[in-house]
């Protein structure tokens, strides 16, 4: 060991009292970083089997030399929280769990990366990581005249904050609304009401934020009635599954795409208008690997006319490659040749495919900077978008 790293047993019990007692699970056998998506980028050595023993050891974040402390803060927020290693784990070790623990520790001395701590602090004054006003949030759906929620409604649309604010990503939201409205669904909106659903900056370790609008939402959603919310992001979705509980939460969450599949298979959906392309789709970690919906957005697509479905060979569902967006990823700048996305959408086009179908607005947005910037003849769509397009009566 390094003489300038000294065990600190303090650290060591602080990182597990944040929820790293994973870190006694894990047996060294290497496999998570074998199966990590870090490892596809040469450049780039991310020893991830190590920390869990740093963790045991009191030997992280214990140097005395800056440049070894900045190293470390480097890893620990290089893991973009895909579940690839806790999915593939003997021994069921989750290393985002460790990675979060850690990280609460960091953030908690104020020391990570500065674009997360920006995104943290405009959650915590707006509600958003854009810092755009809070009371614009339901401006996307103004013209759709989409209804504020009321609790006769059949669901709560939660479109999440990109779809909110992204020029690009409000589009899918707007197909959303076209396709409950097609199926007959009822819907409204909390609009200015709701807050960021919070998951990204828990894994960010931003706890205390967490807290405050997780927390914030969880009574706006109870007083307001909501049964069930349909999530546009798998983001919002797992942390409303997962974490709300925690703050007395009753209601129950689904991805769209699950809904939508269930109204296709009760024929409250027709898709009619042929597509006349080849799509791949690309299995989000955080619908897949982290809520196991894999089926139900290849059903969506399969009931579109005319549209060829393919697969990424080796790395579709539970093997799906990340787009690099998760636990803060999105909010930091990989260098050329470091970006997972760069690495996933040269999978996606060595398909022959048409359209990258995605059905999570991280990765609407990683793959298509990566489209640009590589210059691929590759169209990135929501599977919202595809369907939407393809029903007999589309209404916007
Ligand atoms: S795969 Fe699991 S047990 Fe093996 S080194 Fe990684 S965390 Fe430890
Ligand atoms: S969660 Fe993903 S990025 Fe993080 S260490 Fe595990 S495999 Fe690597």
């Amino acid at each position: 060991m390094d003489a300038r790293i000294r065990p600190d047993w303090d650290i060591r019990d602080a990182i597990l009292d944040m929820g790293g007692g994973d870190a006694y699970k894990c047996y060294q056998c290497g496999k998570c970083m074998a199966v990590c998506p870090w490892s596809h980028v040469e450049t780039v050595l991310f020893p991830v089997y190590r920390t869990p023993q740093s963790v045991k050891f009191g030997a992280i974040m214990t140097s005395e030399d800056a440049e070894q402390i900045e190293r470390e803060v480097e890893e620990v927020y290089r893991c973009v929280g895909c579940e690839s290693c806790s999915t593939w784990c003997p021994h069921e070790v989750s290393m985002p769990t460790i990675m979060r623990g850690i990280r609460r520790i960091l953030v908690e001395y104020g020391s990570y990366p500065s674009q997360l701590a920006d995104a943290v602090g405009r959650i915590a004054s707006s509600g958003n990581p854009f810092g755009e006003p809070r009371e614009n949030r339901g401006q996307w759906a103004e013209a759709l005249e989409v209804q504020a929620f009321t609790p006769d409604m059949d669901v709560l649309y939660s479109p999440c904050c990109v779809p909110s604010y992204d020029p690009r990503a409000k589009k899918v939201a707007a197909a959303t609304v076209n396709v409950l409205r097609s199926a007959g669904v009822t819907f409204g909106i909390l609009g200015e009401a709701e807050s960021c659903c919070g998951e990204a900056i828990r894994r960010v370790g931003a706890e205390e934020v967490f807290q405050q609008v997780a927390g914030g939402n969880a009574s706006i959603y109870t007083e307001a009635g909501v049964r069930t919310a349909v999530c546009t992001s798998p983001h919002c979705l797992l942390t409303f599954r997962k974490e709300y509980s925690e703050f007395d939460a009753g209601f129950q969450a689904l991805h769209q795409t699950q809904l939508f599949a269930r109204l296709i298979a009760d024929q409250r959906l027709r898709p009619a208008k042929a597509l006349g392309k080849k799509v791949v789709y690309h299995d989000p970690c955080t619908l897949g690997r982290a809520s196991g919906v894999y089926d139900e957005p290849r059903a969506v697509l399969r009931a579109i006319p005319d549209l060829e479905l393919l697969e990424i060979p080796h790395y579709a569902r539970e093997y799906s490659l990340c787009c690099g967006g998760g636990s803060g990823g999105m909010w930091i700048e990989r260098a050329k040749g470091e970006r997972l996305s760069d690495i996933r959408v040269q999978q996606a086009a060595a398909t022959g495919a048409d359209i990258l179908a995605v059905a999570c607005p991280y990765c609407l947005q990683m793959f298509e900077d990566s489209v640009k910037t590589m210059d691929l003849a590759l169209e990135v769509r929501d599977v919202a978008e595809l369907l939407a397009e393809s029903l007999e009566r589309p209404d916007v």
